[in-house]
């Protein structure tokens, strides 16, 4: 049995104020929700006060990027020691990174590694662009970029491990994919993937979640699905609707 996750991507939104006023209006909401890990993601500034709210509760505190090497020259990145000292989690390979960041799957499989190294629960995320979704390549797409990021984690971390599908041409735009496009993914695409790397005991452990404008009036549809184990959520995650979204998990 693969525990519900549901994560909260704030990306560049909210302020350190505005950040600590969110938490406090959804925290009560969102600690009520049994048996679904609830995963919050702020910018880094508001890291610290964001984990000063959440410390005692059942909610957990995810960093949306990390860079790979231990410290050093590297101006305006962070570090994996700094994101564990803080979190539990940490977003990779984002499409927004990927598109206007230059990540490739080489780097994000440095980070990924880099995550592993410090104990960091890495969510992992791939995805075709619309593009690529039109020309009937999601499969090779999401196939290259799950083997990519995941080359060389070792056996024993690989259960920790939380992949999250993100279609980049449902991203923010409101369109979400069908339910049944997302378990073929998830079922036909990734998990197999994970059966080549890992064999199929760890692969049953991995959670894949959906990312792509999940509200709380979509959410269950994905859940009901036997391959989507929980949802990376973005604009939704900064409203109530991220309860409601952490019910429908638990449900
Ligand atoms: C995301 O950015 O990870 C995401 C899924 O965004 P949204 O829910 O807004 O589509």
């Amino acid at each position: 049995m693969r525990i519900p996750f549901v994560a909260g991507n704030w990306k560049m939104n909210k302020t350190v104020a505005e950040a600590r006023e969110l938490v406090s209006t959804m925290g009560a909401g969102l600690k009520a929700v049994k048996g679904v890990e609830k995963v919050i993601c702020p910018p880094y500034v508001s890291l610290l006060a964001v984990a000063n709210l959440l410390g005692g509760t059942d909610i957990g505190l995810g960093a949306q990027n990390m860079h790979w090497e231990e410290k050093g020259a590297f101006t305006g990145e962070v570090a994996p020691a700094m994101v564990k000292e803080l979190c539990k989690y940490v977003i990779l390979g984002h499409s927004e990174r990927r598109q206007y960041f230059g990540e490739t799957d080489e780097t994000v499989n440095k980070r990924v590694l880099a995550a592993q190294k410090h104990a960091i629960i890495p969510i992992v995320c791939v995805g075709e662009t619309l593009d690529e979704n039109k020309s009937g390549q999601t499969a090779e797409v999401v196939r290259r970029q799950t083997l990519g990021a995941l080359q060389g984690v070792d056996a024993d971390f690989a259960p920790s491990l939380v992949i999250a599908y993100e279609p980049v041409w449902a991203i923010g735009t409101g369109l979400a994919s069908s339910g049944d496009n997302a378990q073929h993914v998830h079922g036909q695409v990734i998990r197999p993937v994970l059966v080549e790397l890992f064999g199929p005991e760890t692969a049953e452990k991995i959670r894949i979640l959906y990312g792509g404008s999940v509200t709380g009036a979509n959410a269950a549809e994905f859940f009901s699905q036997p391959d989507v184990d929980g949802a990376l959520v973005g604009g939704a995650s900064l409203k109530d609707d991220f309860v409601a979204i952490a019910q429908a998990a638990a449900a």
